[in-house]
C-alpha cells in the first residue's frame, strides 16, 4: 500500500519528491487485529501474533451484485476448505456487518451464528482432515469500510458511478466472509454483475463476460489461479475508459473515469519500462496474468497493490502543462514492485510488514535512480535519511508486535527506514551478491509467507556471514547512529586524524551500532578511501597521506543511515561544493552555507543555484538563500527566476515568498501573470498571500473563480485567503463554495470549509457561515461531514453546539463522533463571559486594523523610496547561465 502522498508531517528540510510521501493513512480502524480467534477487541494495544490456521482455504468463489442506487451489495461466497491436521467441528470466518441470509455446505450444517465480527458455522459431525468441504454463504451488505461506492447521489460526477474495494490491512471482512489474515493463501474467482455499459475488474484473468438474461446486467468473471491473501482481493466496477499496452505476453492496462482519459497516458507511460527493469533487477519474472491500474475517486490511500490489479488515487493524474512538477513514477513503480514483494511473497503477519513496504519503497527509489541517474538516487536516499534522522524521539524498532490496529504499522519505520535498511544490506553485500540473495529469497518463498528471519537466513546462507547483529540493531531495535566527527591534519607527520563519537543514547531500545563506512580524502592529485568499522562509542582513525587533503568526507557513497555532524573549515566546504563528482558532498555543503550570512557564501549559493548540474542542488541553494534572508540573498533569488527546470523555478518563487519586501512582491506578481505552469502559479499566489495589500485580496477573489485542472488554482486561492486572514474574504469564499462545489476535489472543498470557518471566526455575524457548514453535515461524501464539524469548532459559534451534540453522543465510534466531541469541547472552552469575549474581539479587530494600516504606510513609504533615486547603471544583470 502507498499512503496518501500528502505533506510530510515528519522532520527534516529536504523533502525530495517521494520521500515526502509518508504516512497519512485513512483514519485508523478500531478493530482488534487478525481474525480475532479470541473473542472481542482488546481495550488497548496488546501483543499481536498471526492467528491459527484451523483449516486450509483452497478456493474462494465470490459472486457479487452491486446496487449503486442503494449502495449495497448482494453476495454469495463459496469457500472450499480442508481442516489442517485435526477434525474440525466449527469453521470461523471473519465477517463484519454482513447480513447473512443462508449458510449451506457439502457436509451437514448443524447451525450458524453471526457474532459482531465473525460467522461461526457448526457442523453436525467434525470435518475430517482428509476431505474437502465447500461452504456457501449468501449475504448482503451496506459496507462502511472495505467496499466504497462513488455515485452522483453522493456528489460525484454524473456518468462516473463506480465502486472499489480495499482490503489492507483488515477490511476485507466488511464485504465478504473470509480468513482475514495474510498467513493464508487461496485461489479466487470473482463474479461481478453490473448494469450494461459498466465494466468490472478483479484479480487474475478475465474468464468470461456474459449478458444475463432479463436483468440488463453483464456478468464479469475473473480468475486468480495462483494463491494470494485475503487483503489482496480486489473488485472495481463502474464506468471507466481504458488505455492498453503490453510487456512481453503480459497485458497492461490503465483505467480512469471517462473525464480523465486525456490524462491517463501521463501516468501510465512508464509502466512497461518499469516492468522490464524490475524483472531484470529482481531476477524473477512478473508473476501474474496481467497488470491493471485503476484510478478511482477519493481512494482511501495513495495506491494499493492487489495481485495483478492496483488501485490508485485519481490525485496522481496530472496535465502536461505542469512540466516536470508532477509525475506518477514513484507511486506506479512502488505498487508494481509490490507484485513481487507483498503479493508473490507476503508478510506472515503485520509485524513484519516492512518486508512488503520496505522493498516497495526501496525499489521505487532504485527505479528513479535508473530513470533519472545516480545523483537522483542519492538525492532520494539523502532526503529520506534527513527525515529519519530528524526524528530522534522515535526509538521503536521496525518489527514490533504491540499495536491496536495493524494500520498503525504503516509508518516511516515500515517505509523509508526499512528501505534504508535494504540499501545498507545492498551496500554491504555488493550489487551482485545482494541480487542473488533477494532472488533466492523470492524464489524460495514464492506464493508463501515470510518473516524477517527468512530474509536473514538466505543472507547468511549465501554470504557466509552472520547478519544477526545487523538485524538486531536495525530491525529489532530502534534509533540510528548519531555521529559527531572531527578532523585534524598534522603537517609534520603528514597524518590525517578523524575522530567519531556515537552520541545516540544507548539503552534497551537503541544499541551502540557496529557500522562499516568509508573515510575519503581528496586532493588535486589523488583520492584515498579508507574503509573503517565503528563499533565503540568513540574511535579515532589515523590515515597517512602524501599531502593535506582539500576535501574530507565521511561515508561519501551514502551507505549508512546515520546523522553525521562533521564540522570542517570553510575552505574545505567550498572545495566540497565545487566537487562535480560528489552530489551528496555538494548538498551537504549547501546546508552548511545556509547557516552563514557573508557575501561570499551568498555569491557561492547564487552560482550554484544557476549553474549546478543537478537540479536538487540548485533547488537546495534556493532554500538556503531564503534561510540566509539578507538583502544579498534576496537579490540573488530575484536574479535567478529564469530557471529552465520547473522544479527549481517553483522553488525560487516559493523562497521569494519568504521575503516581505516590495521587490519580492513585484517579482511574484510578475511571475503569476507570466507563468504558464499552473503548479508554479499556485505557489506564486500562495506567496503573494503573505502580503497584506488590497491588490492581493482582489487577486485571490479572481483566482477563486479561475478554471484549472482539478480546480487546483482555486484551491491555492483558498489557502491564500486563509493566510490573508481578512474578514472581507468571508463573503466571496462563501459564495464561491456555494457555486463551485462540484469543481473542487473533495480535499479542495474541505480546505474551503476550513478556510471559511477560520476567516469568519472573529466576525460578529456568523449566521450565514454557520448555516452553510451545518448544511454540509448532510453530505454523503464520507470526508465532508467530519470536516464540516471541525470547521464549526473553528468558527467558534456556540449556537452550533446543539446540532453538534447529536453527533457527539452518537452510537458507534466514527470520524463524525470524534470530530463532534472535539468541536463541542472547543466551543465550550471558548465560551467566555460575554463582555470579556467582546472586549477581546474588539481589541483583536483593532489590532488587525492598525496592522493593516501600518503595512499600508510601510508599503507607501517603500514605493516613495524606490521612486526617488534612479538606480545606478551597471547593477548586476541576470546571470547569463540561466534562461
Ligand atoms: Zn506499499
Amino acid at each position: 500500500m502507498e499512503p496518501n502522498r500528502v505533506a510530510l508531517p515528519l522532520h527534516g528540510t529536504l523533502p525530495s519528491p517521494s520521500s515526502a510521501w509518508i504516512v497519512a493513512l485513512a483514519s485508523a480502524v478500531v478493530l482488534a487485529w487478525g481474525p480475532a480467534r479470541a473473542a472481542e477487541p482488546a481495550a488497548g494495544p496488546t501483543r499481536q501474533y498471526a492467528p491459527d490456521r484451523d483449516f486450509d482455504l483452497l478456493h474462494l468463489l465470490l459472486d457479487v451484485t452491486p446496487d449503486f442506487e442503494r449502495r449495497t451489495i448482494a453476495g454469495a461466497a463459496t469457500l472450499r476448505l480442508q481442516p489442517n491436521t485435526r477434525p474440525l467441528r466449527e469453521v470461523r470466518l471473519d465477517a463484519v456487518d454482513l447480513n447473512i441470509q443462508s449458510v449451506s455446505a457439502t457436509a451437514p450444517v448443524q447451525a450458524w451464528q453471526s457474532t459482531t465480527n465473525q460467522l461461526v458455522v457448526t457442523f453436525e459431525q467434525p470435518l475430517p482432515p482428509d476431505r474437502e468441504t465447500t461452504v456457501t454463504i449468501v449475504y448482503s451488505a451496506e459496507p462502511r469500510e472495505g467496499l466504497y461506492f462513488r455515485t452522483p447521489e453522493m456528489g460525484y460526477r454524473e456518468g462516473e458511478t463506480h465502486l472499489f474495494t480495499q482490503g489492507e490491512s483488515i477490511t476485507a471482512r466488511n464485504w465478504y466472509p473470509c480468513f482475514d489474515s495474510p498467513n493464508e493463501r487461496f485461489t479466487s474467482e470473482i463474479v461481478c454483475r453490473v448494469p450494461e455499459g459498466m465494466v468490472a475488474f478483479a484479480n487474475g484473468r478475465l474468464v468470461s463476460r456474459e449478458p444475463e438474461a432479463g436483468t440488463g446486467r453483464v456478468a464479469f468473471r475473473w480468475l486468480q489461479d495462483k494463491p494470494h491473501a485475503s487483503y489482496l482481493i480486489s473488485l472495481v466496477a463502474g464506468h471507466f475508459r481504458s488505455i492498453e499496452d503490453r510487456y512481453r505476453d503480459v497485458p497492461l492496462a490503465f483505467h480512469v473515469l471517462p473525464s480523465e482519459i486525456d490524462q491517463a497516458p501521463n501516468s501510465f507511460r512508464g509502466t512497461r519500462d518499469m516492468m522490464a527493469f524490475f524483472e531484470e533487477e529482481i531476477g524473477v519474472p512478473y508473476p501474474w496474468a496481467k497488470y491493471d491500474q485503476i484510478c478511482v475517486n477519493d481512494f482511501v490511500a495513495g495506491g494499493m497493490e492487489n495481485t495483478s490489479i492496483t488501485t490508485l488515487t485519481d490525485g496522481t493524474l496530472f496535465t502536461a502543462d505542469t512540466e516536470n512538477l508532477e509525475d506518477s513514477e514513484g507511486l506506479v513503480s512502488h505498487e508494481l514492485v509490490h507484485q513481487w514483494f507483498g503479493d508473490l511473497v507476503t508478510c506472515k503477519d503485520w509485524s513484519h510488514v516492512w518486508l512488503n513496504e520496505g522493498f516497495a519503497t526501496y525499489y521505487e527509489t532504485w527505479w528513479l535512480g535508473h530513470r533519472h541517474g545516480r545523483d537522483h538516487l542519492r538525492y532520494e536516499l539523502l532526503g529520506r535519511l534527513r527525515n529519519l534522522t530528524g526524528n530522534a524521539g522515535d526509538t521503536r524498532p521496525i518489527v514490533r508486535r504491540t499495536f491496536q490496529s495493524p494500520d498503525e504499522m504503516f509508518d516511516h519505520l515500515t517505509y523509508p527506514k526499512a528501505s534504508w535498511v535494504l540499501h545498507m544490506l545492498r551496500c554491504q553485500l555488493g550489487d551482485d551478491l545482494y541480487r542473488r540473495c533477494i532472488r533466492t529469497y523470492l524464489e524460495r518463498h514464492q506464493l508463501g509467507t515470510v518473516v524477517t528471519e527468512d530474509l536473514n537466513g538466505v543472507l547468511e546462507e549465501l554470504s557466509g556471514r552472520s547478519w544477526d547483529q545487523f538485524f538486531d540493531q536495525w530491525v529489532y531495535h530502534g534509533g540510528y547512529p548519531d555521529l559527531e566527527a572531527s578532523y585534524h591534519w598534522d603537517e609534520t607527520q603528514k597524518l590525517a586524524t578523524v575522530s567519531i563519537t556515537q552520541r545516540q543514547p544507548v539503552n534497551d531500545q537503541v544499541l551502540l551500532f557496529r557500522l562499516p563506512l568509508t573515510l575519503r580524502f581528496k586532493s588535486k592529485t589523488a583520492t584515498v578511501d579508507r574503509p573503517v568499522v565503528l563499533s565503540r562509542s568513540t574511535e579515532e582513525f589515523q590515515v597517512p597521506l602524501p599531502a593535506a587533503p582539500e576535501i574530507v568526507r565521511i561515508d561519501p557513497e551514502l551507505t549508512v543511515l546515520a546523522k553525521v555532524r562533521f564540522v570542517l573549515p570553510l575552505p574545505m566546504i567550498r572545495a566540497q561544493l565545487a566537487d562535480v563528482d560528489d552530489v551528496v558532498g555538494r548538498l551537504l555543503a549547501v546546508e552548511v552555507l545556509s547557516g552563514r550570512k557573508d557575501r561570499e557564501s551568498v555569491n557561492e549559493l547564487r552560482r550554484v543555484l544557476n549553474e549546478d548540474a543537478f537540479y536538487g542542488v540548485r533547488l537546495e541553494a534556493s532554500r538556503a538563500l531564503r534561510s540566509i534572508h539578507s538583502e544579498d540573498a534576496l537579490e540573488a533569488l530575484l536574479a535567478s527566476r529564469a530557471q529552465a527546470d520547473a522544479r527549481v523555478r517553483r522553488q525560487v518563487i516559493e523562497d521569494l515568498g519568504g521575503f516581505y519586501r516590495e521587490a519580492a512582491f513585484q517579482a511574484l506578481r510578475e511571475s503569476l501573470e507570466r507563468e504558464k505552469n499552473p503548479g508554479i502559479q499556485a505557489v506564486a499566489l500562495a506567496a503573494l498571500a503573505g502580503f497584506g495589500k488590497a491588490e492581493v485580496r482582489d487577486l485571490l477573489i479572481r483566482f477563486l473563480d479561475s478554471t484549472s485542472y482539478h480546480n487546483l488554482l482555486a484551491e491555492a486561492a483558498i489557502r491564500g485567503c486563509r493566510q490573508q486572514d481578512d474578514p472581507a474574504l468571508v463573503q466571496p469564499l462563501l459564495d464561491n463554495l456555494r457555486r463551485r462545489e462540484k469543481d473542487y476535489t473533495t480535499g479542495g472543498f474541505i480546505s474551503g470549509l476550513e478556510g471559511l470557518a477560520y476567516l469568519a471566526r472573529n466576525d460578529e455575524q456568523k449566521d450565514a457561515v454557520r448555516e452553510f457548514l451545518l448544511a454540509q453535515l448532510e453530505q454523503k461524501k464520507r470526508a465532508v461531514p467530519p470536516a464540516a464539524i471541525r470547521a464549526l469548532g473553528t468558527l467558534g459559534d456556540e449556537r452550533a453546539i446543539g446540532p453538534l451534540q447529536k453527533f457527539a453522543s452518537g452510537g458507534k465510534p466514527s470520524p463524525e463522533r470524534e470530530a463532534a466531541q472535539r468541536a463541542v469541547a472547543q466551543l465550550r472552552a471558548t465560551r467566555k463571559p460575554v463582555d470579556d469575549f467582546k472586549n477581546l474581539r474588539n481589541e483583536v479587530l483593532d489590532l488587525q486594523k492598525t496592522d493593516r494600516e501600518l503595512r499600508q504606510e510601510l508599503d507607501d513609504l517603500k514605493k516613495k523610496l524606490e521612486a526617488l533615486p534612479p538606480k545606478p547603471p551597471g547593477k548586476p544583470a541576470k546571470k547569463s547561465g540561466s534562461r
